[in-house]
């Protein structure tokens, strides 16, 4: 097994698993049942994606940094809230901290 990547969260996590096994990987997650306790552990704790087939690691990382900058232009960079200044992810429209819309 290759540690292939580790992730921000379940949610990213499962998402690329799925993404890999569309593209015939075999791959799995470990330290998902963590992720609880993100705060009071080491950052190693988040889930993380594991490649079965270790002659496969060159081909997933390629398809994996594809889909990544795909999934990244799609939903935009992050933006500064023109109201109070907070930076919001691009995949939302509102600022999280003072409800502005996107500019
Ligand atoms: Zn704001």
């Amino acid at each position: 097994m290759q540690r292939l990547y580790q992730a921000r969260d379940r949610i990213e996590a499962q998402f690329l698993l799925d993404h890999l096994a569309r593209q015939g990987f075999s791959a799995t997650l470990l330290g998902d049942y963590l992720a609880g306790a993100a705060g009071e552990l080491p950052v190693d704790i988040y889930p993380t994606l594991w490649l079965v087939e270790d002659a496969d690691l060159p081909h997933a990382r390629e398809v994996l940094a594809r889909f990544l900058a795909e999934a990244q232009a799609e939903v935009g960079p992050p933006w500064d809230c023109p109201r109070c200044g907070e930076t919001v992810e691009g995949a939302f429209e509102l600022c999280w901290n003072c409800g502005s819309g996107r500019p």
